[in-house]
């Protein structure tokens, strides 16, 4: 609900500084371990957009696999399943570099 509303007020100034009516559509990136559920951000925000000029908005929501790199071997991968260990070598000493965010990526104004 949070970062809905969060979404909807930065899209609502960016709106009003470049002057322009209509936005057709937001894109973000939402990382796997950021706790954001795509669905109910998705819910959230069409709930919330009724109420305002954002109600023709289409929120497009790309996820963001978890990329890590091993400190021992450094190797990089993609971590699937939440099982932090290097698939190279074993280790557990493994360093998330991408997947914790939430980007906003795109705005498309007509
Ligand atoms: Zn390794």
């Amino acid at each position: 609900m949070r970062v809905a509303r969060e979404i909807i007020s930065f899209s609502q100034q960016e709106m009003q500084s470049r002057n322009f009516n209509v936005l057709k559509e937001i894109g973000v990136k939402v990382g796997k371990l950021s706790c954001i559920d795509p669905e109910s951000l998705r819910f959230a925000f069409d709930m919330l957009k009724k109420e305002t000029e954002l109600s023709g908005t289409e929120l497009k929501i790309e996820t963001v696999s978890i990329e890590a790199v091993c400190r021992s071997c450094g190797r990089e991968f993609i971590i699937d399943e939440f099982v932090f260990i290097c698939p190279g070598c074993g280790s557990y000493e493994v360093e998330v570099r991408k997947g914790e965010e939430l980007i906003i990526t795109h705005l498309t104004f007509e």
